[in-house]
């Protein structure tokens, strides 16, 4: 099946993929709405934009590495499998962002061999997951694509965007708790919400700030933190 175009591409950044030069390739439509999500955009398909990705990565072969797919949510993407074919036919290493809402796209590129590395989002601890869109079969849906990716031999990361008005110290922790349980060993990576940008929410500065020390103490996996203020300006 033919793919879709991203809307947009970030040509370069050596933060997306571990120890690698990639690009960011962007693409519309997401099954979620987070409230802290800053890219409106995308997830309701109001960019009509199309990027020739292709001619962009033929130029950029011997100088990129690796390219990540991202949205909006990829595994949505109709034609993702010939993407990634199309991509990796030209020496690129493939990355995907994800909701972990479609195990079975996961599945496929995995029993394909046509990703390298996936950032998997956790987005609730299970006690609250009727709040997701789908609740529970969502939920369910993440653990399926963790299960997947811990028994595959790539590597990868679990993350969460947290907002202290969202989720707290207790939500966090037993987020990680349960991904530990269910096999994941990796650093779990916290990436602080975006402030001073339109997100779906409108969300607001927090009122609190998270007791670092708290959740170090109490984890069951080293914490990533990303994006942290009490972090920005160091380096
Ligand atoms: S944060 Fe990710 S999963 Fe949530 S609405 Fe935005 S693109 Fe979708």
């Amino acid at each position: 099946m033919k793919h879709r175009h991203p809307v947009d591409i970030t040509p370069l950044t050596f933060l997306d993929y571990p120890r690698k030069a990639a690009c960011i390739m962007w693409f519309n439509g997401c099954n979620l709405r987070c409230p802290y999500c800053y890219n409106p955009e995308l997830v309701t398909d109001k960019n009509t934009s199309q990027v020739d990705e292709m001619a962009f990565l033929r130029e950029r072969r011997g100088f990129l590495d690796a390219v990540v797919l991202s949205g909006g949510e990829i595994t949505l993407q109709p034609g993702l499998r010939h993407l990634c074919e199309e991509i990796k036919e030209l020496g690129y290493l493939v990355k995907i962002d994800t909701n972990g809402s479609n195990p079975r796209i996961v599945a496929e590129l995995l029993e394909n061999k046509l990703i390298d590395y996936v950032a998997m989002d956790n987005k609730m601890p299970s006690t609250r997951s009727w709040q997701l869109p789908g609740g529970k079969v969502l939920y369910n849906r993440f653990v399926e694509s963790l299960e997947i990716l811990q028994s595959s031999d790539i590597p990868y990361e679990i993350r969460t965007t947290v907002h202290p008005d969202l989720l707290d110290e207790a939500d966090i922790l037993q987020m990680i708790r349960e991904t530990n349980l269910h096999g994941y060993s990796g650093t779990y990576y916290l990436q602080y919400f975006f402030t001073g940008v339109p997100t779906i929410g409108n969300m607001k500065p927090p009122t609190r700030r998270y007791d670092r020390g708290l959740l170090d103490h109490h984890s069951p996996l080293p914490i990533g933190y990303r994006n942290f203020p009490e972090d920005r300006g160091r380096m």
